[in-house]
Formats: structure tokens, sequence, C-alpha cells
């Protein structure tokens, strides 16, 4: 069941813990009668326009007063469309805990997760689209991830779906006002018009597929890096997985000095494979740049391979990358056509080509599980609802080429606004909606 948006809720909004300023945001009927009953301020101030107060809460048990700033936003042009206040104060996780119980005495609920932002989206602030939005943008991992997730918020999908809406609405409307004058043969669109019409919205919700098919794939590539000690074989793996010559190989130590990125494609899995300089001492610039070139790439990885050269014991360097969390390593013996390969390290040979494939189905695997980018659920919601969509506007044109019954007509349109509506969450289910707002922070 969702939550009562009638509730006071209250929640730290910002980060926990020590740190520059804690937010505490209270939305609801009764935010600016627990603000009165708490806040204290040597200047005057009213609930009835934006402002900012200096002031401060007095806390039970503690002597001195708790400075703060209240942040007073009255509805309706609010994030939440409801009376909002912010709190601004020290962040110390004690007396911001203590000034939350204070509030929640004061007859304030404890928000739950995406609280604030699921009574944005039922106070019609926001469409489903942008709530997903929002919660990409707290989730984003990278700068990518962040740009799209902005766009989205942005409108990105909003406005060519609204647009969509509009024109369907206004010729369903034209069909079923045609409907109740049938018997009069008052037509309010003819056909030519019509299959125009329907035609322009065929185009439209087929660009929007496109666009969001484009979103899904332009996610950034899984980014493996191979590590190792110089002359370990590294680039001749590189250059079987690649399948060409891609890496410069040879006997010689430190051949790679810059790194090299080769762009694979894993049954439509984007893979990047950085080739690095060695690991090993430095003396000199150009050494000790590609060192250091070699440690940036291995921290921007998904996933290390450390290539291990069949035959010779692991040093102190291979452990400790072995040991490593993140990213994620994993260990290729390589050169196995010389000698057997390490325990629990995947067997490969670059010369006779064994073991390659199996590298190559474990990049595949990996990057398939990779943490999804953050509007991917967003993105799955929504092409399925393009997808139903468009099948409702294919029948509903072909119907209107063979001139078959407009009720029938009606019905197929009725159905294509419905997906358009459950994607903008005009249409919407108590369901759906925990099922989004449930994966937010608290506070948001
Ligand atoms: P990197 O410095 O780690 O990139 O190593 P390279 O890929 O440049 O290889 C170093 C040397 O090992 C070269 O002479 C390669 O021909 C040789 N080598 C690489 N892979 C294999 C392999 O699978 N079997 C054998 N026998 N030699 C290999």
């Amino acid at each position: 069941m969702l939550p009562d948006p009638q509730d006071t809720i209250v929640a730290l909004s910002s980060a926990p813990g020590p740190g520059g300023r804690a937010v505490i945001r209270i939305s609801g009927p009764t935010t600016f009668h627990v603000a009165t009953r708490l806040f204290e301020s040597a200047l005057s101030f009213s609930f009835h326009l934006r402002s900012m107060v200096e002031g401060h809460f007095r806390l039970p048990s503690i002597h001195s007063p708790l400075p703060a700033t209240l942040f007073i936003w009255p509805k309706p042009r609010t994030y939440t469309g409801q009376d909002l206040v912010e709190i601004h104060t020290i962040s110390s996780s004690p007396l911001v805990d203590l000034l939350i119980t204070e509030l929640l005495k004061a007859g304030t609920r404890a928000a739950q997760t995406g609280e604030f932002t699921m009574r944005a989206f039922l106070a019609g602030k926001l469409d489903l689209t942008r709530a997903e939005a929002v919660l990409a943008v707290i989730e984003a991992g990278s700068r990518d991830e962040l740009k799209e997730a902005l766009t989205q918020l942005a409108g990105g999908v909003s406005r060519p779906l609204e647009s969509l809406r509009d024109d369907l609405l206004n010729l369903l409307a034209d069909v079923e006002a045609g409907l109740d004058f049938a018997d009069e043969h008052i037509q309010f669109v003819d056909q030519r018009t019509l299959l125009e019409r329907l035609r322009k919205g065929l185009a439209l919700i087929t660009l929007l597929g496109k666009q969001l098919e484009g979103r899904a794939l332009t996610s950034r590539p899984f980014r493996v890096v191979f590590a190792g000690r110089p002359n370990a074989g590294k680039s001749s793996l590189f250059n079987a997985l690649a399948g060409r010559a891609a890496a410069l190989v040879s006997p010689e130590e430190g051949t790679t000095r810059d790194y090299l990125i080769h762009h694979l494609d894993l049954n439509g899995l984007k893979v990047d494979l950085v080739d690095t300089a060695g690991r090993r001492k430095t003396n000199g610039v150009i050494e000790h740049q590609a060192q250091s070139l070699r440690e940036e790439q291995t921290r921007s990885a998904d996933l290390v391979l450390l290539c291990v050269e069949a035959g010779t014991p692991l040093d102190e360097a291979d452990n400790l990358s072995l040991n490593q969390q993140v990213p994620p390593v994993v260990g290729v013996a390589t050169k196995c056509d010389l000698a057997p390969a390490h325990v629990g390290f995947l067997p490969t040979s670059s010369l006779t080509n064994a073991g390659v494939d199996r590298v190559r189905s474990l990049l595949a695997d990996k990057a398939r599980s990779h943490s999804r980018p953050a509007l991917a659920p967003s993105l799955s919601r929504c092409r399925h609802h393009v997808d139903a969509c468009l099948a409702n506007l294919r029948r509903a044109h072909e119907m209107a080429l063979f001139e078959e019954p407009p009720e029938l007509l009606a019905l197929e349109l009725r159905g294509a606004l419905d997906e358009l509506g459950a994607m903008v969450g005009a249409v919407y289910t108590d369901d759906l909606l925990d099922r989004i707002f449930s994966r937010f922070c608290i506070g948001k």
C-alpha cells in the first residue's frame, strides 16, 4: 500500500555522518505548524513567502541552541507540491538524530524511501520517466550515466511523449464523436486525414523506440585492462582476443609504453580491451609516464586480467593484485604451450590460441552481469510500453486502411493511449509506484 500523502514527513536528505551541513526536509500539510513549534529566530518571518531565516532549535539535554537556517517553500510551487521546509544545520549525527526525534515528536512521520519524489509525482510535478531520472541521477556511477539521466530529467523522452499523447487523444475524440453520430452519417475525420494522422503517430512512436534503443546502446563499454609484468604475453593475448595484430609484440621488455584500446563486440556486448605498459620499476621520464598511465587505466577498469607467464612463480605484486576487490581481478596464465598454468588461473596460449575463446566468453559473462546503467530499468519499462503502443497503432492503421468498424479502431487507439499513459504514469498501479520509488533513498 502506498504511504498516505497527507502525512507530514521528515527525513535527512543530505549524506549522513560528519560533513559540511546537514539538510533535513519536511513536507506535508502541518509542515509550518511543526516548524513554528520548534524553530526560534530573533527575526520576524512569514510562512506565506519563499524565504530563508537564520535561527536555532533548542534540543533537550543540550545546553546551547543548535544554529540552523530555515528555508521556507509554501505550496504549490515546491518539489512535492506541498508546504515544504528545509533545515540546514551542522552535520553531526547525534545532533541531527536529536533534532529529527524532536520533529517526529512534534507530529511528523519518518519518510519512506523515495517518498518526497513520489509526492512530486502524485502532485503532477514529475512524470514517471522523470522520477526515474531523479533516481538515475542519484545512482549514476559514471559521467556518461549522469549525463543521460540529466537529459531524461530535462524532459528527454517526456516531451515527445506528451505531444504524441495529445495527437492521439484528439484523434480518438474525433473517431468517438463520429460513433455518436453514426446514424446521421456524420464523419468528424475523413479516411485520408485519419490515415495521415495515424502514420504520423506511427512515425513518432517508432522514432521514440529508436531513441530508447540508442540510449540503451550508448551505455559505456565494459572496460578490461591487461596487467602483469613486462613480457608476460599481455600484448599477444590482447591481439589474440582482438583477432588482429593491434598491439606491438616483441621479446624486448617495455614495448607497450603507452596504452592501446581495442573495441570488441561480443554478441552485442561492448567490451573495451586496454593493453597497458607492463608493471616494473621506473627509470626515466617516459617510463614514469607510462607507469602512471598504466595505474590510471587500471583504476578505471571494470575488470583486470592479470597475465602471468605459466611456469614462473607469482611475485608479491601479483599476489597483491589477486587480492584486490575493486576492480575485480581474474588471473590468466599465458604461454601455456610452454608450461602448465598456475592453479586457479585461466590457461591460455596466444601461440596456439588455446583458451582464448574461454577468456572471450568469460569477458562476455562479466560484461553482461556488470552493473547495468542506472536508467536501464526505466528504459526497459519504457521500451515495453513503446512496443505495445506500436502494435496498437499498426492495427489501428490497418483498420483505417480497410475501413473496418470505427468502434474497433477506437479500441486500438485507447490501447495505444493506455500504453503511453502507463509510460508517463498517467495510468499507474500502487505496485508499480512501490517498485519504482522503493529503489530511492530516504530523503529523496
Ligand atoms: P607483454 O610485454 O606482456 O605485452 O608481452 P608480449 O605479448 O609482447 O610477449 C612477450 C614475448 O612472449 C614475445 O616474444 C611473444 O612472442 C612471446 N609470447 C607471447 N605469448 C606467447 C605464447 O602464448 N606462447 C609462447 N611460446 N610465446 C608467447
